[in-house]
């Protein structure tokens, strides 16, 4: 192999180049594409940067440096992965740095000491050497005289079941302590005497799992037909839609095809929208599968996602995973050997990253990942997103369906209450419709549980000065303060920053200051006062920041300790509780007056996820559902649970208004501190944009959140034609945005893009 003397590194930043360093000599033998090294960057950073090219052309640079060393962490990226992340930078306009930085779980990229992956070690005990029986009841004898030493060294052999089938060779040094109840002392004369000696063992960070039942549940006939229609059809597509209403055994048809992914060498990835997901999904597929499953998420510490990340790609002491359960960023994950992708819940916005860059899409992502490495992908939902169920019809995807319960359960009656007539009536229980909470009491007293949907979170989210209209907004971000009621302040939910209730209104000092709107918080102090005697419990952002606390509130909610939930969209999906048979949801009809093309879409969507909790095994559930008008299309279309008709729906609204799947949209964010300079920057950048053909301008606007953090924001929305190439479209946002930032006037805004916005 020849020697090369040039390296271009890509490093973890948003500057949109390679960076050329030399190769030392001492390693230019091991140095190769896609491992990791340690460079010089600026006057005093490390960095750990990727090798994406080996050259010999001199840079047009006075000085060039030196590569440092290699990573010792082994650190590498194959052509695939490396192809994925030039993807992604190109797709979703952003630097291949910035995709490396969302790939790479930080303690890799840590170039110093401090922030590295640090093993988790055992310090184990074996024998220093093989002895044979004679010598090892010579050896006892000889312990006989310091009865210590003896119990210890009993208790060792005793606990590595020496001599007898099934024995290991060594045991953790804490656990014989424990176990034989001696000091460290007595142990440290036995290694001193070289009878015993110490071993440093990698232990994972996270608890053994043991398969329990390796074989699986026998499928119904619906879905060994949906199972079959997928097999089938991979083998002339390579997605494939499981469009299965909500417990019908989705989950069921994914482990069966995990299990045939298995028998054939192949990993699989399995990708959720949510964390909150993750914890029951996790518990049935180590039923199964046991060890064999990881799982990624950004609950994780730092070391242990570094050991996961180890363990998918097999180079780790410890067992290697061949399942992994994820999130959005899993879809970078080294996992070799690739067969299989399943992303439930395709239709989710999550899927999305929206800040920072990369804003990718992890299920596109994973289409085109499974395209780079031949492997197959299942997109599954209850309710389809619009874009997947066209690409069905259009013939790109195929496509299985299922649609009915396990156990013919049926499909939860849903019922709408009409909550403007309720409160012209005065007949509204504060925040409540009658027949919501007489639905509530109904099932607490036959000894079910019940589930409240508010998406909102906090307590009150506006504050309002009922003699002169004035109300507190955040400084930095001209966003109303939501009140919490815990700690008792005000909150901004975009930057965090939080101030004290006030008791005089700023503006005219009147005290008659009035808290309006009703959040999580508030719905659960109202629920508590109406049923005094049942157990409530919420589940929301500001509920669920301590790790392990969602997984606390699914398995209170499994074992009947939890009689009412209350939560945000987190509550929507996937759980999946035996005695659940009551789901409120209030004030949905919020959502349809989104700003948004997708405002209906999600509506029923969440509609008919949250619906899908009710009534899964055995009676059937009810939905109530509180709306100011009962007779909007959509309310009829959750009603019927049509999925039908709100698809088409929306294709027609769609084609007629150039959305998606009709074309692509690109939304190109300007942000200044100065509103004068970012309007002016984005005047000018619209202008330009309408002077070319096939793609169509919308804006500049500022959006409903027009102040964040400090900085104004203009938005401007581009429709292009899907036969435009996105390169074309990149480059052309990338001249306009360069020529506006030769102008010394615009020099500091800052211009990015979100490509396919959710
Ligand atoms: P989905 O993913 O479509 O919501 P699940 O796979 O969670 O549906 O199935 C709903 C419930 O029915 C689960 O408790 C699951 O264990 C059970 N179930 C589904 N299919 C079967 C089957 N073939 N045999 C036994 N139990 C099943
Ligand atoms: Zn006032
Ligand atoms: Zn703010």
């Amino acid at each position: 192999m020849p020697e090369y003397i040039y390296a271009d590194i890509i490093l973890p930043l948003s500057l949109s180049e390679l960076f050329t360093y030399r190769i030392p000599p001492g390693i230019s033998k091991e140095i190769r594409k896609g491992a990791g090294v340690i460079v010089p960057f600026g006057k005093k950073n490390r960095y750990t940067g990727i090798v994406f090219k080996l050259h010999n052309d001199k840079p047009d640079l006075t000085s060039v440096k030196e590569i440092i060393s290699m990573t010792d962490t082994g650190l590498f990226i194959s052509e695939e992965q490396l192809g994925l992340w030039q993807w992604v930078s190109e797709y979703y306009y952003c630097s291949i740095g910035e995709v490396m930085n969302a790939a790479l779980p930080t303690a890799l990229l840590a170039a110093d000491e401090s922030g590295k992956f640090k093993r988790k070690t055992d310090t184990k005990l074996t024998l220093s050497r093989p002895y044979t029986d004679e010598e090892l009841s010579v050896l006892l004898d000889g312990l006989h005289k310091t009865p210590a030493r003896y119990r210890l060294m009993i208790k060792f052999l005793d606990m590595t079941s020496y001599g007898q089938e099934g024995s290991t060779s060594s045991v953790s040094k804490s656990v014989l302590l424990k176990k034989s109840n001696t000091s460290y002392s007595v142990l440290n004369k036995l290694v001193e005497s070289g009878i015993l000696k110490e071993i440093l063992e990698e232990k994972s960070r996270f608890a053994e799992s043991k398969a329990e039942e390796r074989r699986l549940k026998q499928l119904t006939d619906f879905q060994k037909e949906a199972l079959d229609d997928i097999c089938s059809a991979f083998t002339e597509k390579n997605t494939v839609l499981l469009h299965g209403v909500t417990s019908s055994g989705k989950t069921e048809i994914y482990i069966h095809l995990i299990e045939q992914a298995l028998n054939r060498g192949e990993k699989v990835l399995y990708l959720l929208p949510e964390i909150a997901l993750t914890a029951q999904i996790i518990n049935r597929l180590r039923f199964h599968f046991g060890d064999l499953v990881g799982i990624y998420h950004s609950g994780l510490s730092d070391n242990e996602k570094a050991e996961v990340y180890k363990r998918i790609c097999g180079s780790s002491t410890l067992g290697e995973y061949r399942i992994l359960l994820g999130v959005r960023s899993s879809i970078f994950l080294p996992v070799n050997n690739l067969g299989l992708i399943i992303i439930d819940e395709e239709h989710d916005s999550s899927y999305k990253q929206f800040d920072p860059a990369p804003r990718y899409n992890a299920r596109d992502t994973a289409i085109m990942r499974a395209h780079i490495c031949g492997a197959r992908v299942v997109l599954g939902s209850a309710t389809p997103s619009v874009e997947s169920m066209y690409n069905v019809r259009t013939g790109k995807y195929g496509y299985a369906r299922l649609d009915r319960r396990f156990g013919d359960i049926k499909m939860p009656e849903i019922i709408l209450t009409d909550s403007k007539e309720a409160h012209r009536k005065k007949a509204m229980i504060s925040h409540f419709t009658p027949g919501l909470v007489s639905a509530i009491d109904e099932a607490l007293d036959n000894g079910e549980q019940v589930v409240l949907l508010r998406n909102r979170r906090g307590f009150a989210h506006f504050i309002i000065c009922a003699d002169c209209g004035w109300t507190p907004i955040c400084p930095n971000c001209s966003v109303n303060y939501t009140y919490h009621k815990k700690p008792g302040r005000l909150y901004c939910h975009y930057c965090g920053s939080s101030d004290s209730l006030p008791s005089r209104c700023a503006s005219c000092s009147s005290t008659n200051i009035k808290l309006k709107g009703f959040g999580t918080e508030k719905v659960e102090d109202e629920i508590s006062i109406l049923f005094p005697d049942a157990k409530i419990d919420r589940m929301d952002y500001d509920s669920t920041r301590r790790k392990g606390s969602v997984e606390k509130l699914i398995q209170d909610l499994e074992e009947a300790k939890t009689d009412i939930l209350i939560g945000t969209q987190m509550i929507s999906k996937g759980l999946d509780i035996e005695n659940l048979t009551v789901v409120g949801i209030l004030n949905i009809d919020g959502m349809l007056f989104y700003p948004d093309f997708r405002a209906h879409e999600r509506c029923f969507q969440l509609a008919a996820q949250v619906s899908g909790r009710a009534g899964r095994r055995k009676t059937r559930g009810k939905v109530i559902i509180q709306t100011a008008d009962p007779f909007h299309p959509v309310m009829k279309q959750i009603l019927n649970n049509d999925y039908e008709d709100m698809y088409q729906n929306q294709l027609e609204e769609r084609k007629e208004f150039h959305y998606p799947p009709f074309s692509r949209l690109i939304r190109i964010y300007l942000k200044h501190r100065n509103r004068a300079v970012v309007t002016g920057a984005a005047e000018i950048m619209a202008a330009n944009l309408r002077k070319f053909q096939g793609t169509r301008v919308l804006g500049p606007e500022f959006p409903p959140h027009s102040r964040i953090q400090d900085l104004y924001i203009k938005s401007i929305l581009l429709k292009t034609d899907k036969s435009k190439s996105y390169m074309y479209i990149r480059e052309l946002i990338k001249r306009n945005a360069s020529a506006l930032h030769q102008n010394k006037e615009f020099s500091s805004v800052r211009i990015y893009s979100d490509v396919d916005p959710q």
